[in-house]
């Protein structure tokens, strides 16, 4: 039984895990799970695997920096343009504003 580099408590067990990118799933894959902290460990080749599939469905490089800007009395999101491409977004569309925990939701 290999132990977990991360907590160094846990043992690996050999799990199928979805991954996921944005919400998106990317199938299932091979890896190993830590029975205590529950971070899984996926090899190189598998790594690689899900990437191409990420790119495949045009998710893959899509978690970008955006700047706050001024707006008048408000504030200012810049969406990168292929964000704005995947999900198709126009100009004048109406979206939906709100916080999650510490963090920010914009759904469209
Ligand atoms: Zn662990």
């Amino acid at each position: 039984m290999t132990k977990c580099p991360i907590c160094e408590k846990g043992t690996l067990k050999k799990v199928i895990e979805e991954h996921k990118m944005f919400g998106v799933s990317l199938g299932k894959y091979p890896g190993e799970k830590c029975t205590n902290c529950r971070e899984v460990f996926t090899d190189g080749s598998v790594m690689a695997k899900i990437e191409a599939v990420a790119k495949q469905k045009g998710i893959w490089g899509l978690g970008k920096k955006t700047k706050i800007a001024k707006a008048g009395n408000s504030l200012a999101v810049r969406i990168p343009q292929e964000i704005a491409k995947y999900l198709k977004l126009k100009i004048g569309e109406e979206a939906y504003i709100h916080p999650e925990q510490n963090k920010l939701v914009i759904e469209v």
